[in-house]
C-alpha cells in the first residue's frame, strides 16, 4: 500500500513535502491509517487558519485572552475530569470555594460554610439549573395542595437568549414573552405581572441583556412582585439571569441591588467564560439558601469511592475551568476585577460617544451598563442609503474585524442593530484602528452608486440572512 506520509517513507521530507498535503483531509470516512502528528497537527491548524482572530472578535461576549499563567494552569489540568472527585477531592473543594466566593459577591445570605451553587458548562446548563428548581419548586407546592401542576408557564423580556426557549422546549414550560419597543427597551415589571398566573414558576430579568447589552430592572421587579404576591397569595420567584451582569455589577456598581438583597431574587446565573474571565465553558449558579434547591435535583453518586452529592445536567466534565477561575480570584483579587472591567466599561463608552459621533449612525440607548452597546443606522439617512450594516459588517470582516449586525427579536425586528463587546484583550488602542477602520468602510460605502443586495431586500422588506444563526443564538426562520 502506498504510504500517504512519507514519500518512500522517507522521514527526513518535510510536513509540506508529504504526500498526505496533496490529498483532501477526511470528511466521511477516518483514514485507513496513521500519519505523524506532525502532518496531523499541521492539517488540522490549517484548516482553522483564515478564521477571525480571536481577539479581533467583537461579537462574542466569551473571554478570548488569559495571561501566560492560567493558560498553563489550565492546560495542566487538562486530563483532569471534575466528576471523578473521590480522585481529585482538591479540586471539589476548590469548585466550592468559587462558588461561596461568587455567592458572596451576589451578597448571599446564607450563614453555611459551603453556599449552595453547583458548576455548570456555561449559563445555558446554569439557567436551565435555575429554571428546573423553581419549577420542582412550584409543582412539589401544587401537588401538596392538591392543584393541578401540569401547566407551568415562565416570564421573560422578547429579548431572552435562546437557553431559555430550549428550557421552554426541553421541559414543556411555556415562555410568556413581554415584547420590548423603542421605549420600553428592558423588561417592564407591570407587563410582566400581567403576564404571571398560578401557573408561573418564575420570571426571569436579565442582566446584560445579550441583544442590547441593557439591564432588567429586577429591583423595580421585585418591588412589584412583593405586591402583586401579597395580592394574589403566589409565591412567584424570580431567577436572574446575569451571563455577563454577574461579574460586571459587582464590581462596577457595588450599591445597586438586584442580587440576593432582594426578597424574590431565589437564584441567579452567570457565565463564568464571559466577563468572569475564564476561558469556554464554565458557567455558575447560585440559591440563596439550601430550602430553594430542590432534593430531587442533587444526586448522590457513590460507585467512585465515596458519596457525592452532584448537581448538574452533565456528569463528565472539564475540571481545568475551575482551576482557571481560582487563579483570576487569586490572581486579581476584588480590585484586579474592578480594573480590568472598568476598562472594558470605558473603552465601551468610549467607542459609544465616538460611534454617536458619526451622523449615518444613532446609538440604540445614550447609556452603557454593561461593556457593549448597540447601534443601527441614523433613520432618515437609512432612507436614502445604498448600504446596510450587514455591508459595513462584511467590509470589517476584511480587515480582520468580527462585528456582528442582526436584527432585534419580535416587535423590533425591523431594526437592523451592529453590536461590540468590549472584553479583556481589548485596549484603546485597538479601538481606535476598530473606529479608524468603520470611518474608511463608511466613506466608501456612502460612495456606492447604486444599493447592494442586502440594501435591494431590505427595501423590498424580504428577510436577510447572511447566516443562519444571528449572533444571539437563534434561529432566524423562528420568527416569521
Ligand atoms: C451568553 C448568555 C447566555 C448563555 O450563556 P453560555 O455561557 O454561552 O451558555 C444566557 N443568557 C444570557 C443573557 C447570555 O448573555
Amino acid at each position: 500500500m502506498e504510504d500517504l506520509n512519507f514519500r518512500n517513507g522517507d522521514a527526513k521530507t518535510d510536513v509540506y513535502g508529504s504526500s498526505t498535503m496533496l490529498q483532501p483531509a477526511p470528511v466521511d470516512k477516518i483514514p485507513d491509517g496513521p500519519t505523524t502528528p506532525e502532518i496531523a497537527y499541521q492539517m488540522v491548524k490549517d484548516e482553522t487558519f483564515s478564521q477571525t482572530q480571536p481577539r479581533l472578535n467583537l461579537a462574542t461576549f466569551v473571554t478570548t485572552y488569559m495571561d501566560d499563567y492560567a493558560t498553563k494552569l489550565m492546560n495542566d489540568a487538562i486530563n483532569i475530569n471534575y466528576i471523578d472527585e473521590t480522585e481529585y477531592p482538591r479540586i471539589a473543594v476548590m469548585n466550592g470555594k468559587c462558588i461561596n466566593i461568587i455567592a458572596n459577591l451576589w451578597n448571599s445570605p446564607e450563614k453555611d460554610q459551603w453556599k449552595t451553587g453547583a458548576l455548570a458548562i456555561g449559563s445555558s446548563e446554569a439557567c436551565m439549573l435555575g429554571g428546573v428548581a423553581a419549577w420542582l419548586r412550584w409543582r412539589k407546592k401544587r401537588q401538596a395542595e392538591g392543584k393541578p401542576f401540569d401547566k407551568p408557564n415562565f416570564v421573560i423580556s422578547s429579548a431572552f437568549q435562546v437557553v431559555w426557549e430550549k428550557f421552554g422546549q426541553l421541559w414543556q414550560i411555556e415562555m410568556r414573552q413581554v415584547p420590548l419597543t423603542l421605549d420600553k427597551t428592558t423588561l417592564d415589571p407591570e407587563e410582566a405581572l400581567k403576564m404571571c398566573d398560578e401557573n408561573t414558576i418564575c420570571i426571569v430579568p436579565i442582566l446584560g441583556v445579550t441583544w442590547t447589552g441593557l439591564n432588567d430592572d429586577v429591583k423595580a421587579l421585585d418591588a412589584a412582585l412583593e405586591a402583586y404576591n401579597a395580592k394574589t397569595g403566589f409565591d412567584i420567584p424570580i431567577h436572574v439571569d446575569a451571563a455577563s451582569g454577574g461579574f460586571i455589577l459587582p464590581f462596577l456598581q457595588p450599591e445597586l441591588e438586584w442580587d440576593f438583597r432582594l426578597k424574590w431574587v431565589y437564584s441567579i446565573s452567570t457565565s463564568g467564560h464571559k466577563f468572569g474571565l475564564v476561558y469556554p465553558g464554565l458557567g455558575w449558579v447560585c440559591w440563596k439558601g439550601k430550602e430553594y434547591l430542590p432534593d430531587e435535583m442533587s444526586f448522590s453518586v457513590n460507585y467512585l469511592g465515596a458519596n457525592i452529592t452532584q448537581v448538574g445536567l452533565n456528569f463528565s466534565r472539564p475540571a481545568a475551568q475551575i482551576l482557571g477561575q481560582y487563579y483570576q480570584f487569586i490572581r486579581l483579587g476584588f480590585q484586579g476585577y474592578k480594573e480590568i472591567q472598568y476598562n472594558s466599561m470605558e473603552i465601551t463608552k468610549y467607542l459609544h460617544a465616538e460611534i454617536a459621533k458619526i451622523p449615518q449612525f444613532k446609538n440604540y440607548s445614550p447609556d452603557v451598563v454593561n461593556p457593549l452597546f448597540i447601534w443601527y443606522m441614523e433613520p432618515e439617512y437609512d432612507k436614502k442609503a445604498n448600504w446596510t450594516l450587514y455591508d459595513l459588517q462584511d467590509k470589517l470582516a476584511q480587515s480582520g474585524w468580527m462585528v456582528p449586525a442582526y436584527t432585534l427579536p419580535d416587535t423590533l425586528e425591523n431594526f437592523v442593530v451592529m453590536r461590540v463587546v468590549a472584553r479583556m484583550g481589548f485596549n484603546r488602542d485597538m479601538a481606535d484602528m476598530l473606529l479608524g477602520d468603520i470611518k474608511n468602510a463608511v466613506a466608501a460605502l456612502d460612495k456606492l452608486e447604486y444599493p447592494t443586495t442586502t440594501r435591494i431586500a431590505m427595501n423590498k422588506n424580504e428577510k436577510i440572512t447572511p447566516t443562519k444563526f444571528n449572533h444571539n443564538g437563534r434561529r432566524k426562520a423562528d420568527k416569521k
